[in-house]
């Protein structure tokens, strides 16, 4: 039996490029996930974001309030000096409006530094929005590519294996069974190309009887992985 080699590298041709777009065809959905996984953390970082935002403006807020009450208290306070019975009387008043003057003093300092933080944090909730857009953007763009290159990639499968079956009918008959069993266990391993010296699937040395027959055209499985070897570009007359 003389094999065809140039149909063997072609058949091994077309089973590398089906496991190549059957490995894009997986690929895709896994693209998907990423982008969605990273949208959905964007989104948590901007429900964060607008949380913290809510609990310190409640906070200020409320801090707001209780320093107009206190100021209000000041106020009635000194109200109250001109009706006081004694100096004693009088001076622990003015103590008391003082101190409290004071406490109101360090609060305004608080509400001020919370003023400050709602301004950082009012920039953080923005930026997060912003974020959260690009990545919608993003999970809608990328959809749509995987979904268009999926619709390419099932076209491509069906004219390769189209071309496969084709090619394949050329297999010589006694071959035919050993091929098939090899295609359904090693997939595109089932063939591999030879310089000679090594089986390119798997480095397995080819022993010299090997040689001899594959100058002979003759079928030729490694040693080592089992593949049906044929010549590589280059060392096919070279024997
Ligand atoms: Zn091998």
């Amino acid at each position: 039996m003389s094999l065809d080699y140039d149909l063997l590298k072609s058949l091994h041709l077309k089973l590398r490029l089906i496991t190549d777009i059957d490995e894009r065809i997986r690929k895709g959905p896994i693209k998907v996930k990423v982008v969605r996984s990273n949208e959905a953390g964007f989104l948590q970082s901007l429900e964060e974001a607008k949380e913290k935002l809510l609990t310190l403006r409640k906070a200020s807020n409320e801090k707001q309030m209780q320093l107009g009450e206190r100021e209000a208290k000041i106020e009635d306070l000194k109200g109250k000096l001109n009706a006081c019975d004694s100096n004693k009387e009088f001076q622990l008043l003015k103590d008391r409006i003082a101190a409290d003057t004071q406490a109101n003093s360090v609060l305004q300092d608080e509400i001020l530094e919370q003023l400050e933080r709602l301004d950082v944090l009012q920039a953080e909730k923005e930026a997060a929005e912003k974020n959260y857009e690009k990545a919608q953007a993003d999970t809608k763009s990328v959809e749509a590519k995987v979904q268009s290159e999926l619709k390419e990639f099932k076209q491509e499968k069906i004219r390769v294996s189209t071309e496969l079956a084709e090619a394949e009918k050329t297999i010589p008959i006694d071959l035919v069974t050993e091929y098939r069993r090899l295609v359904k266990g090693k997939g595109e391993d089932a063939l591999g190309s030879t310089d000679t010296h090594t089986c390119g699937n798997c480095n397995q040395q080819i022993s010299k009887q090997f040689v001899a027959d594959l100058t002979l055209r003759k079928p030729v499985f490694c040693q080592g992985c089992g593949c049906l070897m044929y010549l590589a570009d280059g060392y096919a007359r070279a024997n």
